[in-house]
């Protein structure tokens, strides 16, 4: 389908794009790849009479990884994650979650800002921010703030971003151990019936520390603390392992949809999870 008309505007700063969402209010959205907000507008799903591209707004692009925090400016695209060598060194979880979101012309337009600023529970991005922890820089008319990504998400499209805020980054402190991004979907190119992310910390043998998440198995990405807290102190042996499952079952919330019912959805979500820690352990 074709969308309904709309004013395109392509400013070169931030103070331009700010002035733009003050000036249309709700009436205005920015885009990044477009490859969330274009289909949804060509299915007349949202509908927005004034569209912001943020594309020739510089400073946005950059990869920065100094010591031992890691910047990812907003449009930042899922193939420059999977193309930065010293990222897939410091950060490996990022390039295994970035190769697994649809193809490679998705991956070319589709940013990192517009992944986790979406709301989607189907991104990828959101719940592996979960798992790391990471911060989310926003500016808007009175500056600029931080938000937690795991204080980030309210329900399906519904995200602490007020409608006249940016996002501009988002940071994390340098993973460590072992990761592992597992996820199951129908075909190549598909989102999430259920994807998993873990980084864990082994010493003496044990779980150290562990930090899990879970994507597409509720209205928000699902940060699971009770599912790190059953491998802590343990050998992730497979009681351990069940009850992490266990834990993580009793956390998520997932609707049956064309993707399967719920029954099959809690099931894929254990396999995966399994799978995640497993392999996650294997490399720590
Ligand atoms: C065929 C297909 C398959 C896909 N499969 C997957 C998949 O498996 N996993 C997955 O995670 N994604 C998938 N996607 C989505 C893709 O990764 C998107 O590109 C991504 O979700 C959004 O990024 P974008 O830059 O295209 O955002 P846009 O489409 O430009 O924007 C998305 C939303 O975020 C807002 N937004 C964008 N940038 C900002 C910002 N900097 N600050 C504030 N708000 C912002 C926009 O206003 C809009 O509401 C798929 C897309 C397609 C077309």
């Amino acid at each position: 389908m074709i969308p309904v008309e709309f004013d395109y505007y392509r400013p070169k700063d931030m103070a331009g794009v700010l002035s733009l969402l003050e000036e249309h209010g709700d009436d205005a959205r920015v885009m990044a790849g477009g490859h969330s907000l274009i289909p949804m507008m060509k299915l007349r799903m949202a509908g927005v009479p004034h569209l912001i591209d943020l594309q020739d707004v510089g400073g946005l692009s950059d990869i920065e990884i100094t010591g031992d925090t890691i910047k990812l400016g907003a449009l930042v695209t899922q193939a420059d994650i999977i193309d930065h060598v010293e990222l897939a060194k410091t950060a490996p979880i990022l390039r295994e979650a970035a190769l697994q979101i649809a193809d490679p012309q998705v991956r070319y337009m589709g940013t990192i800002g517009g992944n986790v600023a979406n709301g989607d529970p189907g991104n990828d991005m959101p719940g592996l921010m979960q798992c790391l922890d990471a911060t989310f820089t926003l500016i808007g008319p009175d500056g600029e703030r931080q938000v937690a990504a795991r204080d980030f998400y309210e329900a399906a499209y519904m995200t602490d971003r007020e409608d006249d805020e940016v996002l501009t980054a988002i940071s994390f402190a340098r993973p460590q151990g072992g990761y592992a991004y597992e996820k199951q979907k129908r075909k190549i190119g598909d989102y999430a019936t259920a994807a998993a992310a873990v980084q864990i910390v082994k010493q003496d043998g044990k779980c150290s520390s562990v930090s899990i998440a879970m994507t597409n198995l509720s209205d928000t990405p699902i940060y699971s603390e009770d599912a790190g807290e059953a491998l802590v102190g343990t050998s992730v042996d497979k009681a351990a392992l069940k009850a992490a499952v266990a834990a993580m079952l009793g956390d998520i919330d997932p609707s049956e949809d064309n993707r399967g019912p719920v029954a099959f959805k809690k099931h894929v979500a254990g396999v995966i999870l399994s799978r995640a820690i497993e392999r996650a352990w294997s490399r720590a």
